[in-house]
C-alpha cells in the first residue's frame, strides 16, 4: 500500500464526472484532502459530499480551466482549505467529434483551450504552492488518442492530447529543481457516464478490441495517478503510463483474436 498520500492536499480538475471522479475517489480513500473542481459548483460540491460520506476529506470548487483568474482562485482556495498544494491532477478535458472538413477554427480553439491551455494554466497557478511542498507532483490525464493512436473525427483532440506530452517533457525539466515531478496517464477506453450512455452494444464492441476484453474503470486511472503522486515515484518524471488493457498493442485482428 502506498502510505505517502494521507494528509496530502490534492486538486483534481474535471472531478465532477468520469475519470476525474475516479481519481478523486482513489485519493480520498487513501487519506488525501481533495479539491473537486468543475465549472458547476452544484456538481463539484455534490461529489465532494459523496466523498465525505465515504469517510474522505473533500470540498468542491467551481472554476474554468481555460480562465487564468479562475485557476489562481482555485489554487488559493485549495491552499487555504487544505494547508497548501502537494498534488495537481490536471484532468479536465473535452472530446467533441468532428471531421476536418466540418471543423471550424472555433471548434479547434475550444478543444485546445480546454485540453491544452487547461493543462498549462492550473500548473502555472499551482506552481508557487507546489514549490513549498516536500512531495510535489503534477499528474496530467492525456490519452492514447493522439500520443499513440488515431481516430477519425478527433484531429483536434488528438493534437491536444499529444500536445500535453510536449508540455510535460519541458515542464518536468523546468520544475525539476524544486523536486516537482510531472507525469501523464494515458487512458484507453474507460467506462465513464458518457460511454455508458452510448449503450451496451457500443461498450461490447469497444471491449472486443481490447486484449483484456473489457473496458477500464475510472479507478484504474486513479490508481495510476496515485502511484505517480506517491513518495515511491519520486524519481519518475516526464514519463507516461498507458492504462488501456493492452489496446494499443495488437498488430492486427489476428494478433488480437488468435
Ligand atoms: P467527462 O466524463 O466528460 O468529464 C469531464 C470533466 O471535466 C467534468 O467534470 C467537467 O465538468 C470538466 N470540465 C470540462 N470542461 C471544463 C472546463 N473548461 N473547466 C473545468 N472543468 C471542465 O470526461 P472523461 O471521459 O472523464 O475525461 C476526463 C479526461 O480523461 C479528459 O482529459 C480526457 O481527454 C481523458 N480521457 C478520457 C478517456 C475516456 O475513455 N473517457 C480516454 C482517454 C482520455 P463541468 O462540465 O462541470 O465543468
Amino acid at each position: 500500500m502506498l502510505t505517502s498520500i494521507a494528509g496530502r492536499s490534492v486538486i483534481v480538475t474535471g472531478a465532477s464526472k468520469g475519470i476525474g471522479k475516479g481519481i478523486a475517489r482513489v485519493f480520498a480513500r487513501n487519506g488525501a484532502k481533495v479539491l473537486v473542481v468543475s465549472r458547476h459548483i452544484d456538481e463539484a460540491e455534490a461529489f465532494a459530499e459523496a466523498l465525505r460520506q465515504d469517510g474522505g476529506i473533500a470540498s468542491g470548487f467551481a472554476a474554468d480551466v481555460t480562465d487564468a483568474g479562475d485557476m489562481q482562485m482555485m489554487a488559493d482556495a485549495a491552499a487555504s482549505a487544505h494547508g497548501g498544494i502537494d498534488i495537481l491532477c490536471a484532468n479536465a478535458g473535452i472530446f467533441p467529434q468532428g471531421k476536418i472538413e466540418d471543423l471550424s477554427a472555433e471548434d479547434w480553439d475550444h478543444v485546445m483551450a480546454t485540453n491544452l491551455k487547461g493543462t498549462f494554466l492550473p500548473v502555472k497557478a499551482c506552481l508557487p504552492y507546489l514549490k513549498a511542498s516536500d512531495q510535489p507532483r503534477i499528474v496530467i490525464t492525456s490519452s492514447i488518442t493522439g500520443p499513440i493512436t488515431g481516430f477519425p473525427g478527433w484531429t483536434h483532440y488528438g493534437a491536444s492530447k499529444a500536445g500535453q506530452l510536449g508540455f510535460m517533457r519541458t515542464a518536468c525539466i523546468e520544475v525539476a529543481k524544486y523536486g516537482i515531478t510531472v507525469n501523464a496517464v494515458l487512458p484507453g477506453n474507460i467506462l465513464t457516464e458518457g460511454l455508458i450512455g452510448l449503450g451496451e452494444a457500443y461498450q461490447n464492441s469497444m471491449a472486443a478490441s481490447v486484449p483484456l476484453k473489457k473496458l477500464g474503470t475510472v479507478e484504474d486511472i486513479g490508481y495510476a495517478a496515485l502511484f505517480l503522486a506517491s513518495k515511491e515515484a519520486a524519481y519518475i518524471t516526464g514519463q507516461t503510463i498507458v492504462v488501456d488493457g493492452g489496446q494499443t498493442l495488437p498488430e492486427s485482428m489476428d494478433a488480437l483474436n488468435t
